[in-house]
C-alpha cells in the first residue's frame, strides 16, 4: 500500500467516526425529544374503565409510557407531560364497526399501467374519526387502498385510527358491487384468495344465493376468518337457515326487517330474531342512524344541507350526495312509511336483543350518504340510549365489545394498565348523559396526544381547504379526473 492510499484510508476511516458521533448524538436528543412526547400522566381524573366489572376511579392518576398505559394510581415519572384532568372523565377510544372510508379511486377506463385517477388525502379522511375520539374502525368495504392508508397511520405519517378491514364477497350480475361468487365452490375460493391477500374478516353481501354464503361462511371458519354481513335475501322466509355457526355479525338491524319486507313488523319477530342470534352466538351491529338519515334524505336533501358537519366532507361526495342522491330520487309517502316502519321495529330489535343477551356493537355506515364519518358514531350511541339501551351500555357497545368481537381485546377497548392508550378525554360525564361524549377535551390515539386546540385546527383547515376545491369537484364531471 502506498502512502497516498494509506492517508485516504485513515481518513476515510476518521469521516466515518465522526458521522458515527454526529449520527449518535442526534439519536440521543431525537430520543429525549420522543421520551417527552410519548410519556405523559394525566393528573386527577375521573376513570371509566369499561371493564367487566365497569369499575370507576376517581381522581386518579394515569402515566402513558410508549404508546401503553403503564400505571394507574402510582407514581409519576420525571420528565413528564402532566395533563389536569380535574373534573374531567377518561373513556376507552371509541369503535365505529361499520364504516366506509373514502380512498383513492379509478373513475376512468381500466389500462394495464392505470392506477387511481382521484386521490383522497389519508390525512383529510381520518380527521374526523380522531376529532371525535373514534380511535379504531371496522371498514366493511375494504379494498387494497385500505391497507395503503393503514400502514400511513401505522408508520406515522397521518394521525388516523386503528383499521380492521373486510372485504365484500357477493353474488348474482358480475356488475355487483364486490367479488362474486354464485356456486359453493367459488365462493370457498374467494374466502381463500381473501385469506392469502392479507385480511382477517370477510363481508357477505345480500345477493349471495344459499349455497355460496353457507359454503362462505363454512370455509372462512376453515381459514381462520370471522364473517361479518347481511343476511342474503335469499334467506327470506327461511332466515333460520343463514343462522350457520361462524356467522359471526350482522351489519344493520335492517338485515332482520328486510326478512319480512311485505310482512308486520312485531315485537315477536323482533324476539324471534334475536333467540336465532343468541342460539347461534352472532352478534349486531343496530345501526340505527343509517336508516334515521336515510329517511331524512328521503324527505329532504335539505337535511343533508343544513348539517353544520357537512363542511368536513370533501366536496367530490358533498356533491354526489346533493346532486346524485338515490334515496331521495325514489322519494315518495309510501317509501317514508316504508322507513318509518323500520325505524320503530329496530327499536323492538334493540329491546328484544337485550332482553335476549345478543352482545350489540356501535356501527353507523359512516362515509355513505349523509352519514359523516366520526360525527355520526355519536349520533348512533344516542340513538341506541333512545332505543332502551342504558348510558353504560351504548358506551360499552363503543368500546369493550367491539374489542372482543376483533379479538383485540388484550390491546385496546378499557383503561387499564398494559393496554395502548386510545384513549378519550371528556369534559363531562358519558355515564350522566350520554351526549357527553361528545364535549372531548382531547384524545390519545396510539399514545399520542391530540388536544383540543390541535383537533380544532384539524378541523378548520379541513374545512378551509374543502371550501377552496368546492368548485373544482363535481360529481358530474367524476370521469374527467
Ligand atoms: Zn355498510
Amino acid at each position: 500500500m502506498n502512502n497516498i492510499k494509506f492517508l485516504s484510508l485513515i481518513f476515510l476511516l476518521f469521516s466515518l467516526v465522526l458521522i458515527g458521533c454526529k449520527e449518535s448524538s442526534r439519536n440521543n436528543s431525537q430520543q429525549q425529544e420522543l421520551q417527552k412526547q410519548s410519556l405523559f400522566a394525566i393528573e386527577n381524573v375521573n376513570i371509566i374503565t369499561m371493564t367487566e366489572e365497569n369499575s370507576i376511579i376517581e381522581n386518579a392518576t394515569v402515566v402513558i409510557e410508549n404508546k401503553k398505559i403503564v400505571s394507574i394510581n402510582k407514581i409519576i415519572p420525571n420528565n413528564v407531560k402532566i395533563i389536569d384532568g380535574t373534573g374531567k372523565w377518561l373513556i376507552p377510544g371509541l369503535i365505529d364497526m361499520h364504516v366506509h372510508t373514502n380512498a383513492d379511486l379509478n373513475f376512468r377506463e381500466n389500462s394495464p399501467t392505470q392506477g387511481a385517477t382521484f386521490f383522497m388525502d389519508t390525512q383529510d379522511v381520518m380527521t374526523t374519526y380522531i376529532a371525535n375520539g373514534v380511535t379504531t374502525i371496522f371498514e366493511l368495504g375494504g379494498r387494497v387502498e385500505h391497507f395503503g392508508q393503514r400502514n400511513e397511520i401505522t408508520k406515522g405519517d397521518v394521525i388516523g385510527p386503528r383499521m380492521a378491514i373486510a372485504p365484500m364477497i357477493n353474488g348474482g350480475d358480475p356488475n355487483n358491487g364486490g367479488r362474486i361468487v354464485n356456486t359453493a365452490t367459488d365462493a370457498r375460493q374467494a374466502v381463500r384468495i381473501v385469506k392469502a391477500e392479507g385480511y382477517n374478516f370477510v363481508k357477505a353481501y345480500s345477493q349471495l344465493n344459499m349455497e355460496s354464503f353457507t359454503a362462505l361462511v363454512d370455509e372462512a371458519e376453515k381459514q381462520g376468518l370471522k364473517v361479518v354481513g347481511h343476511i342474503p335475501d335469499a334467506f327470506k322466509g327461511q332466515t333460520e337457515k343463514a343462522f350457520i355457526p361462524h356467522f359471526g355479525l350482522v351489519a344493520h338491524a335492517e338485515e332482520f326487517s328486510k326478512q319480512i319486507r311485505n310482512q308486520d313488523k312485531t315485537k315477536k319477530e323482533a324476539q324471534y330474531f334475536a333467540q336465532l342470534a343468541k342460539e347461534n352466538g352472532t352478534w349486531l351491529i343496530p345501526n340505527l342512524i343509517a336508516i334515521v338519515k336515510i329517511r331524512d334524505q328521503v324527505q329532504s336533501l335539505d337535511s343533508i344541507r343544513s348539517m353544520k358537519t357537512l363542511q368536513y366532507v370533501h366536496p367530490l361526495l358533498k356533491d354526489k350526495w346533493l346532486t346524485s342522491n338515490n334515496y331521495n330520487k325514489h322519494s315518495s309517502p309510501d317509501f317514508l312509511n316504508y322507513l318509518d316502519s323500520l325505524i320503530t321495529f329496530h327499536k323492538e330489535i334493540i329491546i328484544a336483543f337485550k332482553d335476549a343477551g345478543v352482545p350489540m356493537v356501535a356501527g353507523t355506515d359512516a362515509g355513505t350518504s349523509g352519514i359523516i364519518t366520526g360525527f355520526s358514531l355519536h349520533d348512533e350511541l344516542e340513538l341506541l340510549v333512545d332505543a332502551g339501551l342504558t348510558n353504560k351500555e351504548a358506551l360499552i357497545s363503543a368500546t369493550r365489545l367491539p374489542a372482543t368481537w376483533l379479538e383485540i381485546d388484550d390491546k385496546i377497548g378499557t383503561v387499564e394498565v398494559g393496554k395502548f392508550a386510545d384513549l378519550v378525554l371528556l369534559d363531562a360525564n358519558p355515564l350522566n348523559d350520554i351526549n357527553n361524549t361528545r364535549k372531548i377535551f382531547g384524545v390519545f390515539v396510539n399514545g399520542r396526544w391530540i388536544d383540543k386546540i390541535k383537533i380544532d385546527k384539524m378541523l378548520s383547515d379541513l374545512a378551509e381547504w374543502n371550501t377552496a376545491m368546492k368548485d373544482k369537484y363535481t360529481w358530474k364531471k367524476r370521469r374527467e379526473y
